[in-house]
């Protein structure tokens, strides 16, 4: 039995006008707000953050953004600060995502400045790690996460990381259909779980909580939760759809 709350994450990226997210999150509310047991959480595009964060009020579900700047203002167009987003209502903010790092030119020192600033302005980091395909058929899994737990967490000690959570998600695995098998979740988040034990200690390393994500649906989801360093799924594609995602959000209540 798992003593860590599992947490269910939908990453909207860059879908949904603002009418279509509000839309979305009021079915959302509806659907989920039977759920036990576990923490939901949407990150829709920042143009729909405020009035999301309205239509979510005093429900189950928090809210959370898809990036941030790390710094807390200043003459940086087209960037959002920590601040911001804790004004629009956000809990929560996903750092490092693997489409950042691959299109817009993130690596772990920007990262690294991101989560700290997150942290500072109180906001719970989601921070992203993954391996490619090649680098998992060159078997560098493992040292290509390490690099990115090291690098990502620079400087940061534990009293800084109460809120942090960690998700791993296989590049190959987001967005194409691939998931991995819950047995290659289960040994990368076995992985994790003792490289922080290394890095943070025991406790830090058995109360974090690690996510899955790549192409987590209703009908994986089970299977992925069933694993003992599994604690809940970042959800891409199948978070668009409040009836899918509400189905995701359920099995794993279930799941306890
Ligand atoms: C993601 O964007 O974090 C993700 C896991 O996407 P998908 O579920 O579509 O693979």
């Amino acid at each position: 039995m798992k003593n860590r709350v599992p947490l269910v994450a939908g990453n909207w990226k860059m879908f949904k006008t603002c009418p279509e997210a509000v839309e979305s999150a009021r079915q959302l509310v509806q659907r989920i707000s039977d759920a036990t047991g576990v923490e939901v959480m949407i990150a829709p595009p920042f143009t729909a953050l405020a009035p999301v964060s309205d239509a979510l009020n005093e429900s189950n579900i928090s809210l959370g953004a898809q990036n941030l700047f790390w710094e807390k203002e200043g003459a940086y167009t087209g960037e959002i600060s920590p601040v911001m987003l804790v004004s629009a209502g956000c809990r929560y903010v996903i750092i490092g995502h693997s489409e950042r790092r691959q299109y817009f030119g993130e690596n772990d020192g920007t990262v690294n400045k991101k989560i700290k600033a997150a942290l500072d302005a109180s906001l719970t980091p989601i921070l992203c790690i993954g391996e490619s395909e090649n680098e998992r058929e060159s078997d560098k899994t493992f040292s290509v996460l390490d690099k990115q737990i090291k690098n990502g967490l620079k400087d940061l000690v534990l009293k800084d990381l109460e809120l942090m959570i960690l998700a791993y998600e296989p590049v190959w695995a987001i967005g194409t259909g691939k998931t991995a098998t819950s047995d290659q979740a289960q040994e990368v988040h076995q992985f994790l779980r003792s490289l922080l034990k290394k890095y943070f200690g025991t406790t830090f390393s058995q109360l974090i909580r690690i996510l899955y994500g790549g192409s987590v649906k209703p009908d994986n989801i089970s299977e992925l939760m069933a694993m003992p360093d599994v604690d809940g799924a970042l959800v891409g594609g199948a978070s668009l759809d409040p009836d899918t995602f509400s189905k995701i959000v359920h099995h794993i209540g279930s799941s306890l």
